[in-house]
């Protein structure tokens, strides 16, 4: 795992070097943040898709992408802070606990989990802290007020609040939470399919550097200035990249589950990732995207000044 990892970093830093590419500068900053997972909810492979280009021949290379997650470690205290539980959750609080080098935690694998909204990817990890597995212990779960009434009001989540397993903490939407005593993390609503709770960004701002995680929204214009409110101060910005150009599904799809393309948000957003090179990164990656599959898309993201989200990278903040 750790030659593997640092490959991954090997690779980002010929990817393209930015302000935020972790450097010996970064060392005295007291957090960073981790990508765990840059996958759409469904991972790669994914269940009911055999097509050879994607999920086949990772079946048969054994290549796994988990969804889209970040990690937020307090270097101090070592306290370690998830964004989305997700699917994965196992494997990618292994993969925080090693990049944190942290003291083994039992029962207690993290002191706090960010919930963006109730889709699958996003949130079914939760279930991991209840009865069947570390049964926590008052572990608390951040989300806007509709995320947690819908947690508190369904099983199986609401047998881990009754049991004090998880401790629900209300974030308003364009509101904000400290966190660890010195970071603040701000939700910002976006547009998305919400038929169990609504859906936010998370913009993690620390001492130095601010981050912005918005794994799923439907459109960047439906909301007026919705791109220049998120990205307003924001240094690395994860963004939505579930299909790369909308070629990837069939048309009857492509209503049913509406996303911005890599190619709009990368057309919007040029001046931006021309003049900052990096500070622009994709995940929520759907199996299908030709980014995940294809280096000669990755190379001609790179040379626009984007970056497709290495799992492993890390950001200070
Ligand atoms: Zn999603
Ligand atoms: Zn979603």
């Amino acid at each position: 795992m750790i030659a593997r990892l640092a490959g991954l970093a090997a690779l980002s830093l010929l990817l393209g070097g930015c302000a935020a590419t972790p450097g010996p500068a970064d060392a005295a900053s007291r957090f960073e943040v981790f990508v765990l997972g840059r996958a759409q909810d469904g991972g790669l492979p994914h269940v009911g898709c055999d097509r050879e280009t994607c999920c086949a021949e990772a079946r048969r290379s054994g290549r796994v992408e988990t969804p889209a997650c970040l990690g937020i470690h307090d270097r101090e205290t070592g306290a370690l802070a998830l964004i989305e539980a997700t699917p994965a959750v196992e494997r990618q609080l292994g993969l925080l606990h090693e990049l944190a080098d942290s003291r083994p935690r039992g029962r207690q694998p993290v002191d706090a989990v960010f919930v963006t909204h109730a889709h699958i990817g996003h949130y079914l990890g939760l279930a991991h802290f209840g009865r069947e597995v570390a049964a926590t212990s008052g572990l608390p779960v951040h989300g806007t007020p509709r995320l947690l009434a819908f947690l508190r009001g369904h099983g199986p989540w609401q047998q881990l609040v009754e049991l004090g397993q998880i401790e629900l903490r209300a974030v308003e939407p364009s509101g904000s939470v400290e966190l660890f005593g010195a970071l603040t993390v701000e939700a910002i609503p976006v547009p998305h399919r919400d038929e169990y709770s609504d859906t936010v960004a998370y913009r993690v701002s620390g001492p130095e550097r601010t981050v912005l995680f918005c794994p799923d929204v439907d459109a960047w214009g439906r909301h007026d200035g919705l791109l220049d409110r998120l990205l307003d101060g924001v240094d690395v910005a994860y963004l939505d990249a579930t299909f790369y150009d909308g070629r990837e599904l069939p048309e009857r799809f492509r209503a049913e589950i509406p996303h911005p393309t890599m190619v709009d948000t990368m057309a919007r957003l040029a001046d931006r990732a021309a003049a900052r090179p990096g500070s622009i990164r994709f995940l929520h990656l759907n199996h299908t995207n030709p980014a995940f599959h294809r280096g000669s898309i990755a190379e001609s993201v790179a040379a626009r000044g984007f970056r497709i989200a290495e799992v492993g990278e890390r950001v200070s903040l």
